[in-house]
């Protein structure tokens, strides 16, 4: 999906659309990268979901770290999240998001039972900031059965359901919102993981900021992808940026050095990594 420019009037609307479509869902599957479990929220998400049930899905946990991951995990369910994390790509199956759904709606569903009501699929919706991974989680959540259009009330014109399992519809249509830009090293790590456009940011200050991030919390990362010895790892951040430009044969085209570097990143070749730490319980 490609990224959003962000006005005023694309914000509003954004808004506007999860608010209609947050009347027709039982519950939220709010989806923030495990890379960057906090960089990733949008600001105003709590305030719109309210009090809706509301799982976190921590994506891309193939490429972050998985303490860290877990920690996240811990502390979201601290206060009061459910929250669970998926590679997409390889090990999410539908029974299992369908079964920690029902354990979230519980009550819920078994009131409407009690009250005589038929059995019905939960009604999910996916929201999250632009390449997070909604669609193809979606994807990977319905396999492509698409229910009958307009089969519920209420629904905007134009979406629809899509059956993941006979206990789980999702709407087609995911709730895109936009990241935060609060300060400049969240954009720097929003754009060191691909979740914004590359332009809005100077390539070298982006990979500054990931030289410096793996020196402090993966030391053996830089030295194992770019075969570097002790005395480059005495430079400062921009010299050990120039060195490796010239180990990689960029001569010294830094700019290109640092574009293969953010790539690197992001592609997990300097491991797996969590930019947003957290120390789980111990330290909220
Ligand atoms: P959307 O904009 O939120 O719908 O994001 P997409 O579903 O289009 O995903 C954005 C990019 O992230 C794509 O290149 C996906 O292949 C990739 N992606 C999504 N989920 C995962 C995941 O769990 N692991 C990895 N490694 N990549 C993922």
């Amino acid at each position: 999906m490609a990224t959003i420019q962000w006005f005023p009037g694309h914000m509003a609307k954004a808004i506007r659309q999860l608010e209609e479509n947050l009347h027709v869902v039982d519950i939220v599957f709010e989806l923030v990268d495990a890379r960057i479990p906090e960089a990733s929220r949008n600001p105003e998400i709590e305030r719109l979901i309210k009090d809706k049930p509301h799982l976190m899905i921590l994506t891309k946990s193939d490429l972050a770290d998985p303490v860290q991951t877990k920690n996240w995990i811990a502390h979201f369910k601290k206060m009061g999240l459910p929250a669970i994390s998926v590679d997409s790509k390889a090990n999410i199956t539908t029974k299992t998001v369908t079964k920690i759904a029902q354990s979230i709606l519980g009550d819920k569903l078994a009131a409407e039972q009690q009250k005589g009501l038929k059995e019905r699929p939960i009604r999910a919706i996916t929201v999250g900031i632009p390449n997070v991974g909604k669609s193809t989680l979606l994807n990977r959540l319905v396999n492509k059965r698409v229910a009958q259009v307009g089969d519920t009330p209420g629904v905007t014109k134009g979406q629809q359901w899509l059956r993941s399992s006979s206990k789980l519809s999702l709407l087609d249509t995911p709730g895109i919102l936009w990241p935060k830009f609060e300060d400049e090293v969240t954009g720097q790590k929003l754009a060191l993981t691909g979740a914004i456009k590359d332009k809005r940011f100077a390539s070298d200050d982006v990979a500054l900021y990931a030289l410096h991030f793996f020196r402090e919390n993966y030391p053996e990362a830089l030295p194992n992808r770019y075969k570097l010895s002790d005395a480059d790892l005495a430079l400062s951040d921009v010299d050990l940026l120039l060195a490796i430009t010239k180990k990689i044969g960029m001569k010294d085209d830094y700019d290109r050095a640092s574009e293969r570097l953010i790539l690197d990143t992001r592609k997990a070749k300097l491991g797996r990594y969590t930019l947003d730490r957290t120390d789980g319980e111990q330290n909220d």
